[in-house]
């Protein structure tokens, strides 16, 4: 520890920052705390977090609830990104992909797998924080691995854990029913089958093309009046427009699902009055044939860990309050990073792994107490490509 303390207060002199921007030295005892920063999350961010903090010499703990890359690893096969390599590579690390598109699920999962192992990354996988508990001087993180529980003592917390845990639901009779899904899965399931997805944006449009090509028989159903192209990727509304004109898909707009049975939907007519509402309405009623149902409906921020450190948490979609140059969480030593720290994101999905690598350097600025580097904020003001 002295080392590094000596170490930060060279640099920090070499970067001109002053005495009182030093991190303070830990109040606790030797052994009673088991180290300074608790990475909650094995996302790209989370990772690009733990190679920065690695080569600063910063001793961290990383715990995971799933795999590295979770969230990446339930998309479909051969899912590609929408936002270009270089925007999603992390830690200086190049995506190679093997025909210079952009990347499929499984290229990122392995370039995920080979930044982890280049830096020899140590990642507590399938090791889930059930709670965190401020205490003096820091947190001690409750976590279970192997039907056992552990404590991890840190002073800082930073928190990537994403925003994507579990599906929006729509409350309706037969969501739960097994051959309903709110995951879109490998297309093959679907090979000459009727398939009834609902929702209008990027997941239900690029399922619907993916079930049609794949010889599904695909029945689409949106709440709006029509798709909207400023919501859906350019290069996905010629195809979607294109499979609905001639017939491939069926789309039903204005409608929503009422109830969900063994092999049809009730779906009702939905006027301008009810468009977010699920259930009857009073326009009528009728039934499509449905051997598997995809409820593109999106998917929400699991908050209990916010709400369980009492963060300031904002608007509906529960946003946690941060520091803009720190990441730093109303609770002083808590850190938000990556899409974490958008909560869930209701009105349009505006906060991304390229428009997160930003946090890496406010964090690391704000624990080794350097400035952060002005040059990358601005490179990082990129739209979702
Ligand atoms: P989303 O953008 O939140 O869209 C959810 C859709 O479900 C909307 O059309 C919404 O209707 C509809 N919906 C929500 N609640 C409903 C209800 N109760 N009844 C009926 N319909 C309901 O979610 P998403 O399409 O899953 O996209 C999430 C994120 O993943 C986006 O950032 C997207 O770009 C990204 N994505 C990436 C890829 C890729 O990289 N290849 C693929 C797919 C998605 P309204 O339109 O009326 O709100």
């Amino acid at each position: 520890m002295k080392d590094r303390y000596s170490t930060i207060l060279i640099s920090s002199l070499a970067h001109g920052t002053y005495l009182w921007n030093l991190p303070r030295r830990p109040s606790y005892e030797k052994n009673e705390m088991k180290t300074e920063i608790a990475i909650v999350g094995a996302g790209p961010i989370g990772i690009e977090l733990a190679v920065a903090l690695k080569g600063e010499g910063i001793p961290y703990v990383h715990l995971e609830a799933g795999q590295v890359g979770t969230t990446i690893g339930w998309y479909a096969p051969q899912t590609r990104f929408f936002s270009s390599p270089e925007r999603i590579a992390i830690s200086g690390v190049p995506l190679q992909t093997l025909d210079q598109s952009k990347a499929t699920r499984e290229e990122y999962l392995l370039y995920l797998r080979t930044v982890v192992q280049q830096y020899d990354l140590q990642i507590r996988s399938y090791e889930p924080v059930d709670r965190i508990e401020e205490t003096k001087g820091g947190f001690l993180l409750h976590s279970t691995a192997g039907g056992a529980t552990h404590t991890t003592a840190a002073r800082r917390v930073v928190l990537a854990i994403g925003d994507m845990h579990l599906p929006r639901t729509l409350g309706i009779p037969g969501e739960d029913l097994p051959h309903v899904s709110h995951y879109f899965e490998d297309p093959h399931r679907y090979f000459r089958r009727h398939v009834l997805i609902v929702g209008g944006k990027n997941s239900a449009v690029e399922a619907a093309i993916r079930c049609y090509r794949c010889g599904a028989r695909v029945t689409l159903s949106y709440r709006q009046e029509d798709l909207n192209p400023k919501r859906i990727k350019f290069w996905l509304m010629p195809e979607i427009r294109a499979m609905i004109r001639d017939g491939s898909i069926e789309f039903l707009p204005s409608t929503a699902p009422q109830e969900i049975l063994g092999d049809r939907v009730v779906l009702s007519r939905v006027g301008d009055g009810d468009r977010d509402k699920a259930g009857p309405t009073e326009n009528g009623s009728f039934e499509v044939p449905a051997d598997f149902v995809l409820l593109m409906t999106g998917y929400r921020q699991d908050s209990s860990l916010f709400e369980g450190l009492g963060l300031r948490l904002e608007g509906p979609g529960k946003r946690p309050w941060v520091n803009p140059t720190t990441m730093e969480t109303s609770l002083p030593g808590v850190y938000v990073a990556g899409t974490a720290s958008a909560g869930t994101q209701m009105a349009g999905v505006k906060a991304f792994i390229e428009t997160s690598h930003i946090h890496v350097e406010r964090i690391l600025a704000a624990v080794t107490g350097r400035p952060p580097r002005q040059d990358l904020e601005r490179s990082y003001e990129l739209p979702e490509s």
